[in-house]
């Protein structure tokens, strides 16, 4: 049997930012369906506080996959060579259990997470949306100031990250590539002034982010920090928002953002209003009013990986691209 193996350079060609956007509706509507089997990722910390290694499995009937993806997240990494998120999603076929393709797992969750979160701000976001805060310079700040770009008309930019460096860096690329001003501020506080529209992608664990700084009518994508022990939100920012998740259940095992506030007392599960595949559905109301803050906090959740998999493979094998191996998986005559 042969497996297709998808490098970080095909993945960035084969996974643009509007079909992933779209891609990764379809896959909440799936899950909101119930049509998806999602186990809670399993992480396993590493000693000497290296990071830990993640495996999230997912199958899905719409469409028919099942995948996993394996990946080793490494904070330590910035500044390195190395990408923080490097692993593989492995993607199967439903049929006799094939192993059809191997895909770079560090660009995959660059330009998913952001996908979502470019679908988050499209449901939730108000139109006019088109003031954004980056909070964090890394790969996911690159990623979404793409998914931003791709879902509202952005008239500003401003970029805070703790390096002065980095945040230079990012403003001075990311604003050649995507043809845009970007602004590195030095504080929070003067990065999120007055914007409507807020990501938070750093590696933060304490609060970056906090809630007396947030304007009435601001839509929030709280990404970074993935596990239950980090939060980059305070409780304030929390309990002021209309919270949105990608999934109810990981949210209240794996969100430091929803955890930390909770066990404050500040909040109860109640305070999750659902989540986005239920927004598309039709099932549950996006955004009531111009002044309320919406929140979305991403977690990442494996039937993501999966869909993008799954599209990748589709446009590597139209478009002829990746690598193919024999791995084995078929009994061969006189085996
Ligand atoms: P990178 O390592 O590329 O970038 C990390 C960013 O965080 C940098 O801008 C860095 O600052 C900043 N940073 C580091 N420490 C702190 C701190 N203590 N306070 C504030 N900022 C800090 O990582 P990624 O962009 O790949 O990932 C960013 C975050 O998103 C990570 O926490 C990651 O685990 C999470 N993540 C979440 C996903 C989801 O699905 N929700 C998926 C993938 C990642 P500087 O630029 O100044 O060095």
């Amino acid at each position: 049997m042969k497996t297709l193996i998808v490098s970080q350079s095909e993945v960035a060609r084969l996974l643009p930012m509007k079909a992933c956007i779209d891609a990764m509706a379809d896959a909440l509507m799936a899950l909101g369906r119930g049509e998806v089997v999602l186990p809670l990722r399993q992480v396993v910390p590493l000693p000497h506080k290296l990071g830990a290694l993640a495996t999230m499995p997912a199958y899905s009937d719409s469409p028919k996959g099942i995948g996993v993806k394996v990946i080793a997240v490494f904070p330590g990494n910035r500044g390195t060579p190395f990408d923080s998120h490097q692993g593989a999603v492995l993607l199967f076929d439903t049929e006799h259990g094939s192993l059809h393709a191997i895909v770079d797992a560090s660009e995959v969750t660059a330009i998913r997470t952001a996908a979502v979160s470019g679908l988050a701000t499209r449901l939730l976001a108000r139109e006019d949306a088109g003031d954004l805060a980056i909070l964090g310079a890394g790969a996911q700040a690159r990623t979404h100031l793409e998914a931003m770009l791709a879902v509202r008309t952005i008239k500003r930019v401003r970029v805070w990250s703790p390096t002065p460096k980095s945040r230079d860096r990012f403003a001075e690329h990311e604003g050649r590539r995507q043809g845009i001003a970007i602004e590195s501020v030095a504080s929070v506080q003067s990065a999120v002034a007055d914007a409507d529209l807020i990501c938070t992608v750093t590696s933060a664990r304490d609060p970056i982010l906090h809630g007396k700084w947030i304007a009435p009518g601001t839509h929030i994508n709280a990404v970074g920090s993935s596990v239950k022990s980090a939060r980059e939100l305070d409780t304030a920012a929390v309990q002021r928002a209309r919270l949105f998740v990608d999934r109810r259940e990981s949210t209240l095992n794996e969100a430091g953002d929803f955890l930390f506030p909770k066990a404050e007392g500040a909040i109860g599960d109640d305070h999750i209003l659902g989540e986005i595949g239920e927004i598309l559905l039709g099932t549950l109301p996006g955004r009531g009013s111009r002044d309320e803050i919406t929140l979305f906090k991403s977690l990442g959740i494996a039937v993501e990986d999966l869909a993008a998999a799954q599209l990748i493979y589709r446009r590597a094998v139209e478009d002829d691209l990746g690598t193919w191996v024999e791995l084995g998986g078929g009994r061969h005559e006189g085996n």
